[in-house]
C-alpha cells in the first residue's frame, strides 16, 4: 500500500524504562497520528551506546504494548542504519561542509555554549582524536511549530558550528535524527519542547542534505515540583502497567483533553478510542512546561 499522508514516530532512547514524561510524549504522538489516520512508527534511538541500558528496549516495547499504544511495522533500531549516517556525513564532507575539531573539553567549556570555530580556521593536528563539525552558514532557519508558533533562528549566531560526528566516533544526535526522519519518511514530529532547541539544527541539516522538512509540534514538558523535567536523571519512576487505564486518564488530563470521569475505569481500548476521536492539542498552545506536584503513583 502507498504510504499515508501522515507518518509520525515515537523515538525513545533505551537509556532506561519509560517514565511518565516519556509515556506522555508517546501518547501525544500516537493520538496525533491515529487521529489523522496516519502511521505511528517506533524508533529506538540506540546510537549513544555508552548510555544504553541493557534490557531497556524490551521494557519500552512491552510498556507501550501494555498501554495499547501499538506501532506500525517493526520497531526500527538506529544501530542498524550505520551506513546511511556515514553516507550523509560523506556527502557533507565532499561538499566541504564539515571540518575536524580536536578542541579539548576544557577549551570548549571556556569558549561557552556557542563554538567560536577555532578549528575551522586553524590547521587541525591529525594526531589527535577529532569530532566533525558542520559549518554554520549565515542566514536563518524558520519553521512554524504546531504549538509554539513561529521559530526563527540563526544557526551561525545561536548555535554555531555543531558536531555531527563525535570524537568517540558516535554519530551525533542531530545528524542521526535528520537522516532517520528522512529514511523513515516522517511527515510529522511530535515531541517534548526540551528538543525545541535541536529543531533548527535538524532543519539546517535537512536543507544541506536535500531532505524535506516535516511538520513539528513541541509539547510542554512535564516538570516536577522543582521545575526539573521528569527524566531518568531526576530518577522519575518507571511506569508500570498496573492501573494502566488510570495512568492514561491522568496523561489525557495533562494533555488538556478533559476526559470525562466515567472514562477513568474504562478499558484501555475504550479510553484510546475516545482520545483519538477527540484529540486536540489546542489547549497546550504556547505552553513550554506543565508542573505535576509529585510524580503520581500508578495506584
Ligand atoms: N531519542 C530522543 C529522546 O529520547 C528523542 C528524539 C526525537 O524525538 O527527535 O530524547
Amino acid at each position: 500500500p502507498s504510504p499515508p499522508p501522515y507518518i509520525g514516530r515515537f523515538a525513545p532512547s533505551p537509556t532506561g524504562p519509560l517514565h511518565l514524561g516519556s509515556l506522555y510524549t508517546a501518547l501525544a504522538s500516537y493520538l496525533d497520528a491515529r487521529s489523522r489516520n496516519g502511521w505511528w512508527l517506533l524508533r529506538i534511538d540506540d546510537l549513544d551506546t555508552p548510555r544504553n541500558m541493557p534490557g531497556a528496549t524490551e521494557r519500552i516495547l512491552d510498556c507501550l504494548a501494555a498501554f495499547g499504544l501499538h506501532w506500525d511495522g517493526e520497531a526500527d533500531l538506529q544501530s542498524r542504519h550505520g551506513q546511511q549516517y556515514q553516507q550523509a556525513i560523506a556527502d557533507l564532507q565532499r561538499r566541504d561542509l564539515l571540518y575536524p575539531c580536536s578542541c579539548s573539553r576544557s577549551l570548549l567549556a571556556e569558549a561557552g555554549p556557542i563554538y567560536p570555530g577555532y578549528c575551522r580556521s586553524q590547521a587541525y593536528r591529525n594526531d589527535q582524536p577529532a569530532a566533525l563539525r558542520v559549518k554554520a552558514s549565515p542566514g536563518e532557519v524558520e519553521f512554524i511549530d504546531g504549538l509554539q508558533g513561529i521559530i526563527r533562528e540563526s544557526i551561525a549566531d545561536q548555535h554555531g558550528d555543531f558536531i555531527v560526528l563525535r570524537k568517540d566516533s558516535i554519530v551525533a544526535y542531530q545528524l542521526a535524527v535528520a537522516v532517520d526522519d528522512y529514511r523513515q519518511g516522517i511527515t510529522h514530529v511530535v515531541r517534548g519542547s526540551d528538543l525545541l532547541d535541536s529543531t533548527p539544527k535538524q532543519i539546517y541539516l535537512q536543507q544541506l542534505l536535500g531532505y524535506p522538512t516535516p511538520e513539528y509540534l513541541h509539547l510542554p514538558i512535564i516538570v516536577d515540583r522543582n521545575g526539573q523535567k521528569l527524566s531518568k536523571q531526576t530518577r522519575a519512576e518507571a511506569v508500570t502497567a498496573t492501573s494502566a487505564n488510570q495512568t492514561l486518564f491522568m496523561l489525557l488530563s495533562l494533555l488538556g483533553q478533559n476526559p470525562p470521569p466515567t472514562l477513568k475505569r474504562a478499558e484501555i481500548p475504550t479510553i484510546l478510542d475516545w482520545a483519538v476521536a477527540r484529540w486536540s492539542p489546542e489547549r497546550l498552545r504556547g505552553i513550554r512546561s506543565i508542573s505535576i506536584d509529585t510524580p503520581p503513583s500508578n495506584q
